[in-house]
């Protein structure tokens, strides 16, 4: 199969909403009046971001996931997107399913698969997400107010969990594994949240390296400190033992694509709402304080020391 006819064949749908699609040298996009245009790009790369045989079709979803994710941050609304293949061959089961991942979810959030590049090479899987956003209202990491309230979306340190589980360094009941791996291998962008948060939140972060490398963003950006509760974290029913391994999964352990947002106080029954309205659990895990560090209190009210706060690829 040549590189022409693999493109045409899995990575050609219609795209109305471009004023050109694939095919020509460049895609053409227009945004729409009242609105910026929102740019992200998100890599997996074989053996650092997933195992070299992973599940085509859950990698094809989680390939656009992330990076929905990033746009959720922001709160726009997906659009657009391209895709860089670097294939180590032309498997045709292997394309097959990680395009039907993919599209699954591109057409569940009206995104438009515009362009990409297709080259023989190390299995590396490459987005570009393109949103949109009304003007001046894209939740952004530098709007963190003194006092406002911290929230996280869902349950923390799953996916961290499962990988653990599958590493050997932790032993999950079935169950709570089962539940774990799925957060791990098909996260769920949280897109409709970041649209409902926008014009409440001051500031948002979507939780890709772990929540304290990840707040830490936030209130650097901010220029603010953070003191959170450990134990108002939601995180699984496996959370009685609080071990080390999970204590870090649940601080630390990124993979959880779920938003961390600051807001006033006096947002949170309208918080209370949206959660309600989306059956997502939003969560008050602490608050932005005056400093420039984070503090995480014990349940017994106690400092913790933390040794790692995230995931760093070169650190
Ligand atoms: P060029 O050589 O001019 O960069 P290519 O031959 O790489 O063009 O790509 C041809 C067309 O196919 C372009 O419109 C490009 O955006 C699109 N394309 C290439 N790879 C992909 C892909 N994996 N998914 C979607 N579109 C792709
Ligand atoms: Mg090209």
């Amino acid at each position: 199969m040549s590189e022409f006819d693999l493109i045409q064949r899995y990575f050609t749908r219609a795209t109305p909403s471009a004023i050109l699609g694939v095919g020509d040298d460049a895609a053409l996009l227009k945004v729409r009046d009242g609105m910026e245009l929102a740019v992200s790009t998100d890599m997996l790369v074989s053996g650092t971001h997933f195992f070299p045989d992973a599940d085509p079709l859950l990698l094809g979803h989680k390939t656009l996931a992330v990076n929905l994710s990033d746009l959720a941050a922001m709160g726009a609304t997906p659009r657009w997107a391209t895709l860089a293949l670097s294939l180590p061959s032309v498997d045709a089961v292997w394309l097959e399913q990680f395009s039907r991942g993919f599209f699954l979810l591109a057409e569940q959030h009206g995104v438009e698969l515009i362009g990409g590049d297709t080259t023989h090479g190390p299995l590396n899987l490459s987005v570009t997400i393109m949103g949109e956003v009304p003007k001046g209202r894209a939740l952004r990491r530098d709007g963190a107010s003194m006092d406002d309230d911290i929230w996280v979306s869902g349950m923390l340190g799953e996916a961290a969990l499962a990988l653990a589980h599958q590493q050997g360094r932790i032993v999950l009941p079935q169950h709570i594994f089962a539940a774990c791996a799925t957060h791990l291998h098909q996260p769920q962008p949280r897109v409709a949240l970041g649209l409902a948060l926008r014009g409440i939140a001051n500031s948002a972060i979507d939780i890709s390296d772990g929540l304290l490398a990840d707040l830490g963003h936030i209130f650097g950006r901010s220029r603010v400190g953070a003191e959170i509760d450990y134990i108002a974290i939601p995180a699984v029913g496996f959370n009685e033992g609080k071990g080390d391994v999970v204590q870090h999964c649940v601080l630390a352990g990124g993979d959880d694509y779920e938003l961390c947002f600051t807001a006033p106080a006096t947002c949170r029954g309208e918080i209370e709402k949206i959660s309600v309205t989306l059956a997502l659990p939003l969560t008050r895990i602490g608050k932005i304080v005056e400093g420039n560090g984070c503090t995480v209190r014990a349940a017994d009210g106690g400092i913790m020391q933390i040794k790692e706060q995230g995931y760093d690829h070169f650190a």
